[in-house]
């Protein structure tokens, strides 16, 4: 566990409305106030690491710095075997500005197609890095995988960014076409905490890095 724990007022330092609804919802049952970068009025740093990880805590520093209090930042993306990891670092950018998924989906469409390999079927992953930051710089690191493979057309409504194209393994539904729950819910297996999408094993990582205990309701 991390010296410092997670408590009291956090600032989720992200700007997009997707992974703010899910960072909610992971930390919704651990009695936090909290208050996202975009009600805070805060600006987005210019994320230039060359890692996930480094992309998180860069938010996250920047955003614990500029209100004094905790914060914590998400830095993911897809990983395209057959695309040596692409888009990656640059999963947002493929959906240009403003932004638009379904041109960074049909994009990805066409780079495979380019290499002569069918979307359907090929390889992928989701990967999240999680940073929580405090004022004086200190950050801890945790990170999740999902292993999967893409789909097209793109299926189901809900989710954001690249859901509708991306079938995670043991299921044959998009992330789009699963639950809030389903996608990012915790659940307890035989003593230990399960989750399905990247983010909530990431989060699994930090309950118990960042020392979070559920308060009842
Ligand atoms: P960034 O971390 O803000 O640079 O952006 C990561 C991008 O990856 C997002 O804008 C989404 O397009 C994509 N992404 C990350 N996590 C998910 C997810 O759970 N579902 C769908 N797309 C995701």
């Amino acid at each position: 566990m991390s010296a410092k724990r997670l408590a009291g007022r956090v600032v989720i330092a992200t700007h997009n409305a997707g992974k703010l609804a899910e960072m909610r919802d992971l930390l919704e049952p651990y009695g936090l106030e909290l208050v996202s970068a975009g009600e805070l009025g805060l600006a987005e740093p210019k994320e230039d690491g060359m890692l996930f990880a480094e992309n998180a805590a860069i938010k996250a520093l920047a955003a614990a710095k500029a209100s004094g209090m905790p914060a914590i930042a998400d830095d993911s993306g897809l990983a395209v075997d057959a695309l040596d990891g692409a888009p990656g670092l640059f999963t947002a950018d493929w959906a240009g500005l403003p932004r638009d998924w379904v041109r960074a989906m049909t994009r990805v469409k066409a780079e495979l197609e380019a290499r002569e390999i069918e979307m359907v079927g090929a390889p992928a992953r989701f990967v999240s890095a999680l940073v929580v930051a405090w004022p004086d710089g200190e950050t801890l690191l945790a990170e999740g995988r999902c292993f999967g493979h893409l789909t097209w057309p793109p299926r189901g409504e809900a989710g954001f960014g690249y859901d509708p194209v991306f079938v995670p393994e043991g299921e044959s539904r998009t992330f789009s076409e699963l639950s809030r729950d389903e996608k990012h819910g915790i659940r307890e297996k035989g003593g230990r905490l399960t989750g399905l999408s990247h983010r909530a094993r990431a989060f699994i990582r930090l309950i118990e890095k960042a020392g979070l205990t559920k308060v009842s309701a």
